[in-house]
């Protein structure tokens, strides 16, 4: 049986390391984009995007002051677990503590900290079944200067693909450079309106430049790409080539009478970590 202590232990590490040390794929997409800028002022952001990064790694602290909304994705394979939420919930309480995580959960209304990263439904569970012989936890720590831009729409059936670009570019506009840009683009294709937001943010989990299985959401993820980057935005708002390193697309089927879309921004801080645990 993978125990609680087994669990709590698992996230606490892999909070650290998400705080800490951002994926290697984002590392080497930002490198790219500070070769691929021209103007001084977009390099001199994204070099100092490189520096901060590397400090944090050789100091061993956070990336960036907001360490984040806890959310943790779970793959429950067919193994036995004791005491799942309680074991998340403890990693979480464990990872404030030690890493040591700023302390962001609070009342909605009366803006009251909790105090240590948990809260009503927080840290966000997502429970996804799987046949494996494993769990698979990530922690996704979501930073609210990009979270606050995300944008869902329930377009007509008949908007098509163009409705889809025409909303993903309004919403990459009225994002500008509140989102700490460059940024990773998560979107959301299909489903229902909550599945929709779901999708868009599970599609950050995948790594920038990589190719999307189905052909269709490839080459419109290269499309969207494109649309972001001529926006102009740039590194940190301030123009330039990079607004968005990628973008990644998730699709479910859904009713004949919609088409929702989400789009889910994420910062340059693109911070996920995983882990598998086993019944050993
Ligand atoms: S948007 Fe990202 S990089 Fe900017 S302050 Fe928030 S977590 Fe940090």
């Amino acid at each position: 049986m993978i125990t609680q202590e087994q669990i709590a232990n698992a996230v606490c590490e892999i909070y650290k390391e998400a705080a800490i040390i951002l994926p290697t794929d984002v590392k080497n997409a930002l490198k790219n984009a500070y070769d691929v800028e021209e103007s001084d002022i977009a390099k001199l952001n994204i070099k100092s995007i490189l520096d901060n990064i590397d400090i944090a790694e050789e100091k061993g602290i956070p990336m960036c002051q907001d360490t984040g909304l806890p959310i943790i994705f779970v793959k429950l394979g067919k193994v036995e677990v004791e005491n799942l939420q309680e074991g998340i919930i403890e990693g979480v309480k464990k990872a404030t503590q030690t890493v040591p995580l700023r302390t962001n959960v609070v009342d909605p209304l009366t803006r009251k900290n909790t105090g240590n990263n948990i809260g009503k439904s927080i840290p966000q569970i997502n429970v996804e079944l799987s046949d494996k012989p494993e769990l698979e936890l990530t922690v996704f720590p979501k930073g609210f200067g990009s979270e606050n831009n995300n944008k869902l729409a329930m377009l007509l059936p008949g908007e098509g693909i163009d409705g889809i670009k025409k909303f993903f570019k309004e919403a990459i506009i009225s994002a500008g450079g509140k989102p700490c840009p460059p940024t990773v683009i998560g979107v959301g294709i299909g489903g229902s309106s909550d599945m929709v937001m779901k999708l868009a943010k599970k599609a950050l989990l995948r790594p920038v430049g990589d190719k999307n299985e189905d052909k269709r959401l490839a080459n419109l993820e290269d499309e969207l790409l494109t649309i972001a980057n001529d926006t102009g935005i740039g590194p940190m708002g301030l123009g330039g080539k990079t607004t968005t390193l990628g973008v990644n697309i998730e699709l479910a089927d859904t009713h004949t009478a919609g088409l929702p879309v989400g789009v889910c921004v994420q910062c340059w801080a693109a911070r996920h970590a995983s882990i598998t645990l086993k019944d050993e």
